[in-house]
């Protein structure tokens, strides 16, 4: 078993803590928290409490040092990590800025330490339900796909309502939705539009719509809200075959597959002021209508794969390179959303 120190124990620390304790591959050595109440909360668990970042940074019986911290001292944190010989996971977003990142990544490079960055969202079941639905091909090539999270309470009323430590829902949700698209349109991005809203919060956005466009012309919506009352669903897909339909977290993914284009006869419809054949509702001659099983997951196989990764065996799963790629998507939205325009892209 690796042992793993977590730097922050708030709300996502003790997150982790809690799956280190139940997990197969590693342990728990301790953790360390700058507010004395954190630590005393700790504590109550029998959880060990380092008396600073320091003794962490010193203790080399310590495999892996986690930063569960607000995001503008991830940097700090993992730097100093690294240089004291320890592989690191970083929450997300892992950085403000691509530069930041590049200069995480080359101490990493320096230090011959890996560095993991916490994109545990690659294991919602909703979003490995629409994978699924692209790499069966059961509905053919992508077209577009919607992504959206609503919630109507605004942004919690910590740190994540400041700029200064890195607030704000493109850095808090975006990263995570980001990080999904990329994985289902694995295609180079070439334009990016975003607007953002400010409802709640002016110093930060509290909401976004994010257009992504892609080379092969497939097009993605990437939305967060906080002030939606009734939420759309949660992905929407349109595919040459057919589209998809999942509405919540741990919903089925919903199918209306073509299984024939031409339609003999259709019967006009009369809806609202007037008739339409147009938007005539399909017969299931021309539809096959059914549902996917939730697929299996386990988040517990982020720790597995990086504890495998550090001994050789195998490749990091969450790699750099994807996760600079959702920063680069970032920057380009706040640039977007600033100046009110659609950027030319070659991310
Ligand atoms: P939080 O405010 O609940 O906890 C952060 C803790 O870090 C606080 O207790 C604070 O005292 C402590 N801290 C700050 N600076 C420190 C330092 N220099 N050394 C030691 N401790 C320090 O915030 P949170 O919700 O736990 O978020 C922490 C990180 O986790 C953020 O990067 C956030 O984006 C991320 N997060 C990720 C997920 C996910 O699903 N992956 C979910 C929630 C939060």
């Amino acid at each position: 078993m690796k042992k793993v120190a977590v730097i922050g124990y708030g709300g996502q620390g003790a997150w982790h803590c809690d799956q280190i304790i139940k997990s197969d591959v590693v342990s728990l050595a301790g953790i360390y928290d700058i507010k004395e109440n954190r630590r005393e909360a700790a504590r109550e668990k029998d959880i060990f409490v380092y008396s600073s970042n320091e003794e962490i940074f010193a203790d080399k019986s310590v495999d892996i040092i986690v930063v569960a911290t607000p995001n503008d001292v991830h940097e700090a944190l993992v730097v100093s990590g690294l240089k004291s010989g320890h592989n690191v996971i970083c929450e997300k977003p892992v950085a403000l800025s691509v530069e930041e990142f590049d200069r995480m990544v080359e101490a990493q490079n320096e230090s011959g330490k890996l560095l993991s960055v916490h994109q545990n969202r690659r294991w919602d079941v909703d979003y490995l339900g629409v994978k699924s639905v692209i790499e069966s091909g059961e509905i053919d090539e992508v077209i577009r796909i919607e992504s959206r999270i609503h919630g109507s309470r605004g942004i919690p009323s910590d740190w994540r309502c400041e700029k200064a430590p890195g607030g704000g829902m493109i850095l808090d949700w975006g990263v995570h939705l980001i990080d999904q698209m990329l994985k289902l349109i694995p295609e180079k991005i070439c334009t990016v539009s975003c607007y953002t809203t400010h409802i709640t919060n002016t110093e930060v956005d509290d909401g976004f719509r994010l257009e992504l466009g892609f080379v092969s012309g497939k097009t993605a919506l990437v939305e967060v809200g906080t002030y939606n009352f009734i939420a759309m669903p949660r992905f929407y897909m349109q595919c040459k075959n057919g589209s998809l339909y999942l509405s919540d977290w741990k919903t089925k993914p919903q199918i209306a597959k073509l299984t024939r284009w031409i339609e003999k006869d259709v019967t006009p419809v009369q809806n609202a002021a007037g008739i339409t054949k147009t938007m005539a509702p399909r017969d299931n001659l021309t539809l096959d209508i059914y549902e996917n099983e939730i697929p299996k997951s386990d988040v517990h196989e982020f720790y597995r794969n990086f504890c495998l990764a550090i001994d050789g065996k195998c490749e990091q799963y969450i790699k750099n390179c994807e996760v600079r790629r959702v920063l680069c998507v970032m920057e380009s939205a706040f640039c977007s959303a600033e100046t009110l325009t659609t950027l030319k892209t070659d991310i």
